[in-house]
């Protein structure tokens, strides 16, 4: 039995590659989940980590036999054991979408997952990466700044990533595939090519894919802001989301202030002054208006 995580769903195929410290360290087999996983109702995902069996040596093949316990699961897309997203961002070409930005950083926070900000193509304004940067700093993120035409910063982005399992997320676009492409070394994108090939011939639709681009370090390329769902908490609370408010706190003049329509919130008077970014304060006042609508139904 070998200890291995899966990198890649194919039409009832889990690509393994093996983790134990031993001679077939890194190699990667083709797996076959049996059926006990139906039985107790958990499909494998990528990431999971699983023990199998190989049967046969030749081809690399083998049958998972176990998955061992998630630390989480995202369900799009479906992928397990993350332990950071780093949503990336263009600085332009396209626009971020701040609003999904900032609801989606709600969104994981809530999952309990820490995220990190690639703010990509700085090559093409580097005052507007600052600028964006500075905001989301202000938040609470740490932020790298990258160009994969330049590649500067991917030492940066290397760094955040060591020794994790992440999660490239993005709108389409913004250089999610690029970024990929100068992490993953060689030998894991020729793997990656044949994959794709019988991914191409079964006519399945594109698959959640793990990288291995250093020791114990995975990247997953996914297809963006997917299943980016509505908080579920009450409209009072989401003001305890925006860190960049906490300084404020208690400095309002009603106890309680939720920083929309009170007089004399401190708050607002930092919006006023720009000490608070008026993107995210925008994105505030939607999600909130969002949230009190939910509440009259
Ligand atoms: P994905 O959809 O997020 O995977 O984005 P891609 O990696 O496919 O990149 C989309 C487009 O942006 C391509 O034409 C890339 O060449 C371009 N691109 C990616 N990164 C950069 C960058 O750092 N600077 C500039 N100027 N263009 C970039
Ligand atoms: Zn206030």
């Amino acid at each position: 039995v070998y200890f291995a995580k899966i990198i890649k769903g194919i039409a009832g195929f889990y690509y393994c590659i093996i983790l134990d410290e031993c001679e077939r360290k890194g190699q990667i087999f083709s797996c076959k989940a049996k059926g006990i996983f139906r039985n107790i109702g958990v499909k494998p995902l990528v990431g999971d980590n699983v023990d199998f069996e190989i049967t046969d040596t030749k081809d690399l093949e083998g049958n998972v036999v176990k998955i061992h316990k998630r630390k989480n699961a995202l369900i799009r897309p479906a992928v397990a054991n993350i332990d950071k997203v780093v949503i990336v961002l263009a600085v332009e070409s396209p626009s971020p979408a701040f609003y999904y930005l900032d609801k989606y950083l709600i969104n994981m926070s809530n999952a309990g997952i820490r995220v990190d900000i690639c703010w990509n193509k700085t090559d093409l304004n580097e005052a507007k990466a600052i600028e964006y940067a500075k905001v989301y700093e202000n938040a609470g993120f740490k932020n790298i700044m990258a160009s994969t035409k330049t590649e500067g910063g991917l030492d940066k982005l290397r760094e955040a990533l060591k020794g994790e399992v992440s999660v490239l997320a993005g709108a389409s676009g913004v250089g999610k595939s690029s970024i990929t492409n100068i992490l993953a070394p060689k030998a894991n994108m020729d793997t990656n090519t044949v994959s794709r090939k019988i991914e191409r011939g079964r006519h399945t639709t594109r698959h959640s894919e793990l990288f291995m681009i250093d020791d114990n370090t995975f990247v997953f390329d996914t297809p963006g802001f997917t299943s980016v769902e509505s908080p579920t908490f009450d409209k009072e609370e989401l003001r305890f989301h925006f860190h960049e408010f906490d300084k404020y706190d208690g400095k309002c003049r009603f106890a309680g202030c939720v920083h929309i329509n009170e007089p004399e919130c401190a708050v607002k008077k930092a919006l006023e002054i720009g000490s608070i970014s008026k993107i995210r304060y925008q994105s505030y006042k939607k999600m909130y208006e969002e949230l009190s609508e939910r509440r009259k139904y």
